[in-house]
């Protein structure tokens, strides 16, 4: 696991290895990005640096190869605490995820529901062991994935640690975005931003992963995901390209068929997306069964899934009527999308999309699911029926 395995995130990188030759390495970092980029990967390849009894220069991946000058480090690979971190059993090195609660010493904790990386958690597996000595080497190290879920009385019970951790000790927060944490905890950690991946070489690890997948399927899950490897290579396994078959071949037939079958095919989506959300949180071991997650929290996301892919239907429409074929996500479905645009100019496939938007927000706000899908394929239909007055715009577009 060569640290320099984490591709296209030079800023990251640079920030890490400057770090190392100074050899002031900050106590705390916050790594930040979007998710599935690799910023547990990073976390990890470098507590092992900080772990290893041996650590070499190493050549740079391509895209920081052009600063020859720059000695770059990695861990030697080869010691008995690479090994020990590279397994994830580096008795120095913890990784702290909310789910935790299920190991702590107090029955009450165990018996909690994580819906948020708790006090509990924080005490029990940072505050307390921070300052023991390393039992291998000369560093510990504490990783803390999802650090955007703790909560404020965990943020707070962490900021003395984080202010003035022991010689020995290194805090690594993962999180999505810089906005959950306060910033009092903000001031204290070196902050190291992670970008979203470049969508061909997305595609081409995916292709590597599983090179049966069809060229279009593969298509649609690097350009679908952002960016986000990680949250690709969970899609693959999923039912995420059948799911939105069906629903874009729903809201093509929307005019023809009224609101019933699309709020039905999205109902039915949602389940599935839903089935895959447990599927892989039992799969990374979160969880033990189906009835740990949190309550109504896998529809939700089946819910808000389903209208994400709904939404990106409406965002290759309106890039097709904008001339900009070149960058649609749902490739296979050429067809249904040309004869969309055809009939649907951008401006209303763009308020299609804001429509969706809003019955997004309904349902985080708790609205009953089904009356918000009635209502958004209501509002869709309507969209429909507008009098198009942009076909002159469109195809004077297509003449340039
Ligand atoms: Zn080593």
């Amino acid at each position: 696991m060569p640290i320099f395995d984490v591709r296209h995130q030079a800023r990251a990188h640079c920030i890490l290895q400057r770090a190392m030759r100074s050899k002031r390495v900050p106590h705390a970092y916050v790594f930040h990005g979007p998710d599935g980029v690799g910023k547990r990967m990073l976390a990890v390849r470098f507590a092992r640096l900080l772990l290893c009894v041996r650590p070499t220069h190493v050549a740079a991946p391509p895209e920081l190869a052009q600063d020859k000058a720059v000695a770059w480090r990695d861990a030697c690979g080869e010691c008995e605490a690479c090994r020990l971190t590279a397994a994830e059993t580096h008795p120095d090195m913890q990784v702290v995820y909310k789910e935790l609660n299920r190991y702590h010493p107090a029955p009450e904790v165990r018996a909690r529901k994580a819906l948020d990386l708790g006090v509990d958690v924080v005490r029990h597996f940072i505050i307390d062991r921070v300052a023991d000595r390393p039992s291998h080497g000369h560093a510990r190290v504490f990783i803390v994935v999802d650090a955007d879920q703790m909560s404020i009385s965990a943020q707070n019970a962490l900021l003395k640690t984080l202010e003035e951790p022991p010689s020995a000790a290194f805090i690594i927060l993962v999180v999505r975005s810089l906005d959950r944490l306060l910033p009092t905890t903000l001031s204290r950690c070196q902050p190291v931003p992670f970008v979203a991946l470049p969508d061909a070489f997305v595609e081409e690890q995916l292709r590597a992963g599983r090179p049966a997948l069809p060229h279009d399927h593969l298509r649609f899950l690097s350009r679908y995901c952002n960016g986000q490897l990680g949250v690709a290579i969970r899609q693959v396994k999923g039912s995420l390209f059948e799911n939105k078959i069906v629903i874009n071949r729903a809201l093509a037939d929307l005019p023809q068929s009224g609101p019933s079958p699309f709020v039905r095919s999205v109902q039915d989506c949602a389940s599935s997306l839903a089935d895959d959300y447990v599927a892989e949180m039992i799969q990374s071991g979160l969880i033990d069964k189906a009835s740990e997650t949190s309550g109504a929290e896998p529809t939700r996301r089946g819910f808000l899934e389903s209208l994400n892919l709904a939404a990106g239907f409406y965002r290759d429409v309106m890039q097709i009527g904008c001339g900009r074929s070149d960058v649609v996500v749902n490739t296979d479905q050429m067809a249904l999308l040309n004869a969309t645009a055809e009939r649907l100019p951008p401006e209303v496939a763009a308020s299609a999309i804001r429509e969706i938007h809003r019955t997004e927000s309904d349902i985080v706000n708790n609205a009953n699911v089904v009356l918000a899908l009635e209502a958004l394929a209501i509002r869709l239909t309507r969209l429909e029926g507008l009098p198009s007055d942009h076909g002159h715009l469109r195809s004077r577009k297509k003449d340039a």
